[in-house]
C-alpha cells in the first residue's frame, strides 16, 4: 500500500526513483509523483502507473542529486493528479511525501484555514505538511525543529519524507507505523517503504523505527527521536537477491508464486524439520518456550489470507496442543477492548510484518501482558521486530498483490509450531508425531505433482470464467481452505464469491443453488468425508455446477460432480497446504481469460499500512 522512495547522492535521482516505484508497483496504487530539488523545485504527478508519470516528463528538466517518489493509495481525496503525492507547502519552499493516515487532519485544517492557508488538494498530507511550513514560520527554527513539533501534535500514522529548497543537501523523513528502509550507498543514501527498490544498489540498511526523524546527507544518516535525542542507527545487511523479485519468466508474479510453492515450503522446512532425528528445531520459539508451552489460551490476531491460516492453526492447535484457541480480525480485535489475561499467547500472523491493524492490535496486547508470537514474511518488518517470539515463513518476496506463496508457508509454519508444542507438552503420541513430520516433508513434491497438472485445471476453470456468483465449501480443516478459494476468486476474477462451512449452507446459502451456481467443493479425504459427500448430494439435487478438490482416487466423487480437481493424498493437519493450490490456479485462470492484471488487482494493495 503506498510506495515511497527517495535517494540523494552522485546519481541523477530520477531514474533511481522512477525504477524503484516500479519495485514497488506490486503494493497497489492509484497516482505517481515525483519531486526533485535542483536550483529550484520540479514537481510532476499523475494519475493512473508510474509509466503514465513517465509519459508527462518526457522532455522535461529531470535534473537533480536529491529527490522524493510516491505511488499513493488514495484514503483522502479520489485518485487525481492534484491528489498525487508529492505535495508542496505553501510557500512553496518544501514538498513531502507521505504514507498514512493523519486522523486528526480535519482540527489541523481549520486552523490553517483560519490563518489564511488555500489547499490545493483533498489529502491529509497537504495539510500536514502546511501545518509544518506554519510552524517553522512562526518558530523561526529548523525544519528539523518544525517537524518534530508537528509530529507530537499529529495523531495517526505516517512515514514523511521531506526536502527544502533552502536546504538542498538533505533529505528528511520520519516515522510511526508506517514502514521505512533507508539504504547506505558509499557517499549516497536511497529511502523506501521496503528493501526492493534498494538491493540492486547496496545491501546495508537501516529499519527506522517508530517516533524516529532521520536526517540524510549524501554521506551522513543522523537518527533522533522526538525528544531530539541522537540514536545510533542499528545497520543490518540484506538478505534478498535481486532474482527473487523479478519475474523470471513467467507472465505474471502470481504464476511465478504459485510454481514457487515446492521451493518457498522446501526453504521453510530447511534447517528446522529433521524426519531421522524426528525433531523440530526453531530457535525463536524455543528461545520462549516455558511461556508458549505454559500459554492458558492462544489468541490468533491477523487479516485477510492470514486471518485463514490462523482459522487453519486453530483447528491445528486445538487438536495436538490442547489449548484453546480463539482467532481474531485483527482490526475487530484491536478496537473491542479485549480481555487478555496473564498466560495468554498472541499468535500475529501477517505476510509483510507490517499490517497495520495487527501492529496495534499485538502492541496493546504486549502492553497488557501477553507473549507475542509472529509469524511473518518480510525479515526486519515491524511486527517481527516487536514480538517476544517468532518464525519466519521464509517464502520470498511476494509480489502479486493476492497471497499464495505466503500462505502455503504460513501454514507450514503455523504447523511446525503446533507440532513443537504438543512435544513439549506431551499431548501428541509420538507415532502421530512421526507422522506429521514426515507428512510435512512430503509436501514440496505433493504440491509439484499438483502443479504438473496445471493444464486441466486451467481448462476447468475455463468452462467458469463466465458466472457471476461461485460458492466454496469445505469441512474441518478444509473449511478455511474453501474462505481463501473465495476471496482468492474475489480478488483475481471480481466475480462474488463466498465460502462458507459445507454444513452451514442448509441454513442460507443453498437458497442460491441453482443450474447457474458453481459451488466448489473442498473435499480430500478426512474425517468428514462421508459428511461433504451428503452435501455434494444436496447441491446436486438441486441442480448446481459440482468442481471438487478430491483425493485422487476418490471414485465416490468423481462419479458426481462435473469437474473434479485431484490432489495427492495427505493427513488432514496438512491437506490445506496441498487442497489450497487448484484454488489458486483456479482463480488465476480466470482472472487472466477475463483480462484483468491478477499482478495488481483493482483496489487492492499488497501491504496495508492503513487501518
Ligand atoms: N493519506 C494520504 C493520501 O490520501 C496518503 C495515502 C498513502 O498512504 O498513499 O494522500
Amino acid at each position: 500500500m503506498c510506495g515511497i522512495v527517495a535517494y540523494i547522492g552522485h546519481r541523477q535521482a530520477y531514474p533511481v526513483i522512477i525504477k524503484g516505484l516500479k519495485r514497488l508497483e506490486y503494493r497497489g496504487y492509484d497516482s505517481a509523483g515525483v519531486a526533485l530539488l535542483n536550483h529550484g523545485l520540479k514537481l510532476y504527478k499523475k494519475k493512473g502507473k508510474v509509466a503514465a508519470l513517465e509519459e508527462i516528463t518526457v522532455g522535461k528538466d529531470l535534473d537533480g542529486h536529491i529527490g522524493i517518489g510516491h505511488t499513493r493509495w488514495a484514503t483522502h481525496g479520489e485518485p487525481s493528479d492534484r491528489n498525487a503525492h508529492p505535495h508542496q507547502s505553501s510557500n512553496g519552499k518544501l514538498a513531502m511525501i507521505h504514507n498514512g493516515i493523519i486522523e486528526n487532519y480535519a482540527a489541523l485544517k481549520s486552523e490553517l484555514i483560519k490563518k489564511g492557508y488555500v489547499f490545493h488538494s483533498d489529502t491529509d498530507t497537504e495539510v500536514l505538511l502546511n501545518f509544518i511550513e506554519d510552524i517553522q514560520k512562526n518558530n523561526g527554527g529548523t525544519l528539523e525543529e518544525a517537524l518534530r513539533i508537528a509530529l507530537k501534535r499529529v495523531v495517526g500514522a505516517y512515514v514523511v519524507v521531506l526536502i527544502d529548497k533552502d536546504n538542498p543537501d538533505t533529505l528528511i523523513a520520519a516515522r510511526k507505523g508506517s514502514p521505512l528502509v533507508i539504504g547506505i550507498g558509499k557517499n549516497e543514501h536511497f529511502l523506501a517503504s521496503d528493501a526492493s527498490p534498494i538491493i540492486e544498489y547496496t545491501k546495508e540498511v537501516v529499519y527506522v523505527n517508530d517516533y524516529q526523524i532521520a536526517i540524510i546527507k549524501s554521506d551522513e544518516l543522523i537518527l533522533k527521536n522526538l525528544g531530539n535525542e541522537r540514536q545510533t542507527p542499528f545497520i543490518q545487511k540484506l538478505d534478498l537477491e535481486l532474482a527473487a523479485i523479478e519475474k523470471g519468466g513467467y507472465d505474471h508474479f502470481m504464476l511465478k508464486e504459485i510454481f514457487e510453492q515446492p521451493d518457498t515450503i522446501r526453504d521453510c522446512l530447511r534447517g528446522r524439520l529433521d524426519v531421522q532425528q524426528c525433531t523440530i528445531t526453531m530457535a525463536g520459539i524455543q528461545n520462549n518456550i516455558e511461556q508458549i508451552k505454559n500459554a492458558n489460551r492462544i489468541l490468533i490476531v491477523a487479516c485477510g489470507t492470514s486471518w485463514h491460516a490462523g482459522l487453519i492453526a486453530e483447528y491445528i492447535i486445538e487438536e495436538l496442543c490442547r489449548i484453546p484457541v480463539e482467532v481474531e480480525y485483527a482490526s475487530e480485535f484491536r478496537y473491542r477492548n479485549p480481555i487478555i489475561h496473564k498466560g495468554d499467547m498472541i499468535i500475529a500472523i501477517s505476510q509483510s510484518g507490517e499490517t497495520a491493524d495487527t501492529l496495534v492490535a499485538i502492541e496493546k496486547a504486549k502492553e497488557q501482558g501477553a507473549v507475542i508470537l509472529g509469524i511473518v514474511n518480510v525479515v526486519g518488518s515491524s511486527i517481527s521486530r516487536i514480538s517476544h517470539a517468532g518464525a519466519y515463513t521464509h517464502a520470498g518476496p511476494e509480489i502479486g498483490v493476492a497471497s499464495t506463496k505466503a500462505f502455503t508457508a504460513q501454514l507450514t509454519v503455523l504447523a511446525m509450531v503446533a507440532l513443537k508444542i504438543a512435544k513439549e507438552r506431551e499431548t501428541i503420541s509420538h507415532d502421530r508425531y512421526l507422522h506429521l513430520l514426515e507428512e510435512l516433508n512430503d509436501l514440496p513434491e505433493k504440491v509439484s505433482h499438483i502443479l504438473a497438472r496445471a493444464e486441466h485445471i486451467k481448462n476447468v476453470a475455463l468452462k467458469y470464467k463466465d458466472v457471476i456468483n461461485a460458492l466454496y465449501l469445505g469441512r474441518g480443516y478444509n473449511f478455511p481452505v474453501a474462505l481463501e478459494g473465495a476471496l482468492k476468486l474475489k480478488e483475481i476474477s471480481y466475480i462474488h464469491a463466498e465460502g462458507y462451512p459445507a454444513a452451514e449452507m442448509k441454513h442460507g446459502p443453498i437458497a442460491l443453488v441453482d443450474e447457474s451456481l458453481p459451488v466448489i467443493f473442498v473435499a480430500t479425504k478426512d474425517a468428514y468425508h462421508e459428511k461433504i459427500v451428503s452435501n455434494i448430494q444436496e447441491i446436486k439435487a438441486r441442480k448446481g455446477k459440482v468442481i471438487a478438490v478430491i483425493t485422487e482416487g476418490d471414485e465416490t466423487i468423481t462419479g458426481m460432480a462435473d469437474d473434479i480437481l485431484p490432489v495427492p493424498e495427505a493427513d488432514e493437519v496438512i491437506a490445506p497446504v496441498i487442497s489450497v493450490i487448484p484454488l489458486q490456479l483456479f482463480s488465476y485462470y480466470i482472472g487472466i481469460a477475463k483480462g484483468y492484471d491478477v499482478d495488481k488487482p483493482r483496489n487492492l494493495a499488497k501491504s496495508v499500512t492503513v487501518e
